[in-house]
């Protein structure tokens, strides 16, 4: 996977030009023992298929944390990367230097250079002897790195307790490592250690942001997507491919499971009940799903679903079609303003695909006044009277087409071969 455009999440400073290595670590999973090993292993798979196009780079697992020795691959698009996989926490850009005193302060000089701090910066230096052998202790080496750095920037002030400027110094055997930088992370659990749910991806703008905000709760997502051929176009088809894509470059690959949805909703038409039409086809969206997550034992639904934002997002509306699966339906932007929704789709890359003018199989049948507070008897006796209406879904379930779609286009990358022999150690 290359990285992402638009980047998501802060940039980092200017010690990233300089950096031989990257810093990961892991989020509070708030987990011991084998949870624990389980979780951090996920991550590290998901880095490793990150790290797939970047022949060059090695990596180190260490408790909490995995280094990424960038042996000349690029920094930055790493780090863009990287700063996307679900359960890191934050990133440092790292110096390497060699575990000599000379070494060291030759190396801290540079790379405060490189950061360049403006004067009145508030700075302490915090080294830290992992490597027993090596002749000076931490309070030493903060004192002896610290020295000629103040001498070079007279405009620093020392802050022992909250300092802006915090240089970390790590003395360790093979190698010391020189970095300041924390940079935020996406955080959340890593992907998939939170069982799988059905995501309802429609072209909209919040269907691909509830389905990243799952992800990032630990939540495999497969996508269901209902298409009414011939009334939405090749286009618009196309269009929620891009979108699943764009999701997968979170999750390495996603089933999507497109369902031809033109027989059902015309079923609806002739009934004379036109402002009950959204609330009989989202039900019986929900329905289909349902079917297709038993299929695959995925044991929640997901929907883009926000309190108030149209009629069928009421709390009556809500309540009338969430009844019809057993299933936990999760929204996770039932709270959120649309404005923070559309941030957020930026920062994930969905947004300017969302904004595409292709119609959806919804927007074609839309009443004039649909209602905002349904009867859920009246619903449940239309569905019960129309006639074959569950053969109808189940026709639907059996007609539809899944896909598997990855950030490379539609294969899985040729050959991952490799990638193991990089790691250095093995652990766990
Ligand atoms: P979105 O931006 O996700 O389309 P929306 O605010 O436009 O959401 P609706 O169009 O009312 O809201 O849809 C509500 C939810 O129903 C969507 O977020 C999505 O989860 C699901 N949905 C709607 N249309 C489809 C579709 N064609 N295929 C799959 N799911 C759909
Ligand atoms: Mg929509």
């Amino acid at each position: 996977m290359k990285p992402m455009e638009p980047a998501a999440f802060a940039a980092a400073g200017n010690s990233i030009n300089y950096a031989d290595m990257l810093l990961l670590r892991f989020g509070e999973f708030t987990l011991k023992g084998k949870n624990r090993t389980r979780f951090e292993k996920t991550v590290l798979r998901h880095v490793k298929e990150i790290l797939v196009p970047y022949p060059k780079v090695q990596l180190t697992k260490e408790f909490g944390r995995i280094y990424v020795k960038l042996n000349d691959e690029p920094a930055q698009e790493l780090l863009y990367a990287l700063k996307n996989v679900f359960g890191i926490a934050s990133i440092s850009p790292v110096k390497v230097s060699r575990s000599e005193l000379e070494d060291i302060l030759d190396v801290s000089a540079r790379f405060l250079n490189i950061i360049a701090p403006a004067p009145g910066t508030t700075f302490k230096v915090n080294a830290r002897r992992v490597w027993k052998e090596f002749p000076y202790g931490s309070i030493e080496m903060n004192k002896l790195v610290s020295t000629p750095l103040l001498k070079g920037y007279p405009g620093l002030i020392v802050d022992v307790n909250s300092p802006q400027l915090e240089l970390r110094v790590e003395i360790r055997q093979e190698q010391t490592y020189i970095f300041c930088e924390n940079i935020a992370a996406v955080g959340g659990f890593p992907l998939g250690t939170n069982g799988k749910a059905m995501l309802l991806l429609s072209g909209g703008i919040d269907s691909p942001v509830a389905g990243w905000s799952s992800m990032r709760r630990g939540l495999a997502v497969e996508c269901v997507h209902f298409y009414s051929y011939p009334y939405t176009s090749e286009l618009a088809r196309q269009k929620v491919i891009d979108l699943t894509r764009v999701l997968s470059r979170y999750a390495g690959v996603i089933k999507l499971h497109l369902v031809p949805f033109t027989e059902v909703q015309t079923a609806f038409t002739g009934i004379g009940q036109d402002n009950l039409i959204i609330t009989l086809m989202r039900r019986a969206m929900l329905k289909i799903a349902t079917s297709l997550a038993e299929r695959e034992g995925a044991l929640a639904l997901v929907t883009g679903e926000s309190l108030g934002q149209v009629a069928s997002q009421t709390l009556p509306s809500m309540n009338v079609i969430g009844r019809a699966t057993p299933l936990p339906l999760l929204r996770p932007l039932v709270m959120m303003d649309k404005s923070d929704i559309v941030e957020l789709s930026k920062d994930i890359g969905t947004y300017d695909l969302s904004i595409l003018p292709y119609e959806d199989c919804c927007t074609l049948f839309v009443p004039k006044s649909p209602t905002t507070n349904p009867n859920l008897r009246i619903v449940d006796k239309i569905e019960a009277t129309l006639p074959n209406y569950s053969a109808l879904l189940d026709a639907a379930v059996a007609l539809t087409e899944t896909m598997e779609i990855t950030p490379y286009g539609n294969e899985r990358p040729e050959s991952k071969a490799g990638t193991d022999e990089r790691m250095k150690e093995e652990w766990f």
